[in-house]
C-alpha cells in the first residue's frame, strides 16, 4: 500500500474539517470518521463526498453498514473478495430517542421516527418484521417481494392501500374502510 492510500484511510485530526463546518456541525451531532468502499450505495444515504461532513441519523448509518455487510457476504458467497475500504469520510452522527407516546413507525414499528424517515427505506434484512405501512422490495429494481434466492438487497417502500389509496399507513388488507364494510355486513 502506498503512502497516499494509507493517508486517505487513516482517521485525520478533527482539525482537517474546515473551521466553518466544524462550528456548524458540532452542536448537531458527534463527529465520526468512517471508511467507505467503492460499492457502497452512498447516493441513497445522501452521502456527498464533495462535502467535508455528512450529517446522518444513527439508525441510517447502522442501515448503511448492515447493507454493506450483506453485500460483502453476497460477494463472498460468489467467491469474490469483499470490496476494500477505499477512502474515509467525516460524518456528523445524531441520535433520535423515541418518546413512548409517539405513534410507532408503520414500517419498522419503532417509535423514534415517522415512516418518512424510516431506515428500512434504505436497507432491511430479508427476514425483518415489516409493519403494515411497508412492503419489502428489491432495492435495485423495486420488484415487490424481491427475488428467488439471496443475491439481492432488500429495502422497504410504502404499502399503498388499493381501497383508499392511502400510502404508508396500512395495506389493502388492513384498510379501515374494508373493516367497516365487513362489520356493516354482519
Ligand atoms: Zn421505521
Ligand atoms: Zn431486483
Ligand atoms: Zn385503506
Amino acid at each position: 500500500m502506498n503512502q497516499e492510500t494509507t493517508n486517505s484511510i487513516m482517521e485525520p485530526h478533527l482539525e482537517s474539517i474546515p473551521l466553518e463546518d466544524r462550528e456548524f456541525y458540532s452542536p448537531l451531532g458527534n463527529f465520526e470518521w468512517h471508511l467507505l468502499q467503492s460499492d457502497d450505495d452512498i447516493g441513497d444515504y445522501s452521502i456527498y463526498l464533495d462535502d467535508h461532513v455528512t450529517r446522518i441519523r444513527r439508525t441510517n448509518l447502522e442501515a448503511f453498514f448492515a447493507e454493506r455487510r450483506e453485500r460483502n457476504q453476497l460477494r463472498e458467497q460468489k467467491g469474490l473478495q469483499a470490496e476494500k475500504p477505499a477512502k474515509g469520510h467525516w460524518f456528523c452522527v445524531y441520535e433520535v430517542t423515541g418518546d413512548s407516546d409517539d405513534k410507532p413507525c408503520t414500517m419498522c414499528l419503532k417509535t423514534d421516527h415517522f415512516q418518512g424517515l424510516c431506515p428500512y427505506r434504505h436497507y432491511v434484512s430479508k427476514d425483518a418484521k415489516i409493519g403494515p405501512g411497508g412492503v419489502l422490495v428489491c432495492k435495485c429494481c423495486r420488484e415487490e417481494g424481491g427475488h428467488y434466492g439471496t443475491d439481492w438487497i432488500a429495502c422497504v417502500t410504502d404499502n399503498i392501500c388499493m381501497i383508499c389509496r392511502n400510502a404508508g399507513e396500512h395495506g389493502t388488507e388492513e384498510c379501515p374502510k374494508k373493516r367497516q364494510s365487513t362489520d356493516g355486513g354482519q
